[in-house]
């Protein structure tokens, strides 16, 4: 069972910890008796070279008693990491290759598409190579319109393969997207034509983010804040125009019964006139005070609880008040206002007691974001709406749908042949990161 359980544990820390290695070590144990772990970096005829979690250490062999090596994936990925030389780009091909072979269960994408395109961007001649490889991958993944991107690059250097897989992953994306697209081309059309009420629903259905990348530039703007600009312009029938319903779970009231007490106020299983005296303490609902309500969750509703004492305390105070929010109610009733330090009914010489807890209506709460208009408030800008905008980025939609332009505006990857944002922050691995 424990046996079992170490294995859970190891299995989970591989994965989580993969690409920093580490996670399965290495062992050195020395003759004088010390024993070092981690990931050993290099192995000559005379000595070792060992990275620990603190240092990096090298070893004679006549020192060593013995040398342990873990079987790992781990370590050895972190092994080919830290042996890469930017002066060898054909290594970093080699390492994408052994990880889409081998070690298929240590990365994530990121770590290959560095992989391929620090490849790509230090020899040309690896570069079709590499971008197949990185957009089979991405392919496989279901990240198509970044496979795409990958083998237009492969394209630019000359892969007929690359042409090819660019040219139907390409057919397969714009089918999606004419269906995706449909929808926010028919709500611009409605925007052109002034009309939009009917137009709002369908921009807000957009469901690409080809669409923000594509309207940018048209717009001036972002593809949000043009759709929140028309959701400005449009009064929305169910809250008329606030933005704000009615909250469903509490219908309104920010308030809903106690379900501690079901409503009653009292605590369950106390035998009324079995005991001496009834205390109030010992009768009343300790969730809701007495109140048989508490506040609603769902509208974050907030109320006063005023506490009632029948006579001063030390304070000089014979009333508190205390701000209640929602689920928080009798946490902040018990330590906000310390109501231990007071007792109940019963009365007894110098004590405060508590005469009457009583929550006052709701300060916030009760109404809950419109679902039709998103939240948007009705408030129309003085600015015309952008018909202008709207053309244009319809104009840059169907152009995307048809292939058009010089460098296709879906690839944005011009006649480059890698992807200067995959290896921006470094291609060298050193101490478990990329460094420049
Ligand atoms: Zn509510
Ligand atoms: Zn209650
Ligand atoms: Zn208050
Ligand atoms: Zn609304």
């Amino acid at each position: 069972m424990l046996r079992r359980c170490t294995l859970v544990a190891l299995a989970l820390v591989v994965l989580t910890l993969a690409p920093a290695g580490l996670a399965v070590a290495d062992k050195i144990v020395l003759k004088d008796g010390r024993t070092y772990e981690g990931t050993i970096l290099q192995e000559t005829e005379e000595s070792v070279k060992i990275r620990t979690a603190k240092a990096t250490m090298t070893f004679q062999k006549n020192q060593i008693e013995s040398i342990e090596k873990s079987e790992s994936k781990v370590g050895d990925l972190d092994k080919r990491l830290t042996s890469l030389d930017p002066a060898q780009p054909q290594k970093y091909l080699e390492t994408a290759r052994w990880l889409t072979k081998e070690g298929r269960e240590l990365f994530d994408v990121g770590l290959l598409r560095r992989l391929c395109n620090a490849a790509a961007s230090r020899d040309r001649s690896l570069a079709a190579e590499s971008q197949l490889l990185l957009g089979k991958e991405l392919l496989e993944r279901g990240s198509r319109l970044d496979a795409a991107r990958s083998f237009a690059r492969a394209a630019n250097a000359d892969s007929d393969e690359g042409a090819a897989l660019r040219d139907k992953t390409l057919t397969q994306l714009r089918e999606n997207l004419t269906t995706d697209l449909r929808a926010p081309l028919e709500g611009l059309d409605l925007v052109i034509a002034g009309n939009l009420p009917d137009a709002l629903p369908k921009l807000q259905k957009s469901g690409a983010a080809i669409l923000e990348e594509l309207a940018a530039a048209p717009l001036n703007q972002s593809w949000d804040m043009f759709v929140t600009d028309i959701a400005s312009r449009v009064m929305c029938k169910p809250c008329g125009g606030s933005a704000l319903v009615s909250c469903p779970a509490c219908e309104g009231t920010g308030i809903i019964k106690c379900n501690t007490c079901l409503g009653t106020g009292s605590k369950g299983g106390h035998k009324a006139g079995k005991d001496m005296v009834v205390l109030f303490k010992d009768t009343v609902c300790r969730a809701c005070y007495g109140q048989k309500s508490s506040l609603c969750v769902k509208c974050a509703a907030e109320r006063d609880v005023h506490i009632l004492f029948d006579s001063t305390n030390r304070m000089g105070k014979n009333s508190e008040t205390v701000h209640c929010v929602a689920g928080k109610e009798p946490q902040g009733l018990r330590t906000e206002i310390g109501l231990t330090d007071y007792d109940w009914t019963e009365c007894m010489p110098g004590k405060v007691y508590v005469a009457s807890i009583t929550a006052l209506p709701i300060s916030k709460g009760g109404r809950t974001p419109c679902g039709t208009c998103k939240g948007i408030k009705y408030n129309p800008p003085a600015t015309p709406v952008d018909v202008e905008g709207a053309r244009r980025v319809k104009a840059a939609v169907e152009a995307m749908l048809r292939g058009e332009g010089s460098t296709d505006l879906l690839l944005k990857v011009g006649d480059s042949t890698f992807d200067q944002a995959a290896v921006a922050d470094g291609i060298r691995y050193v101490n478990g990161r990329w460094v420049k």
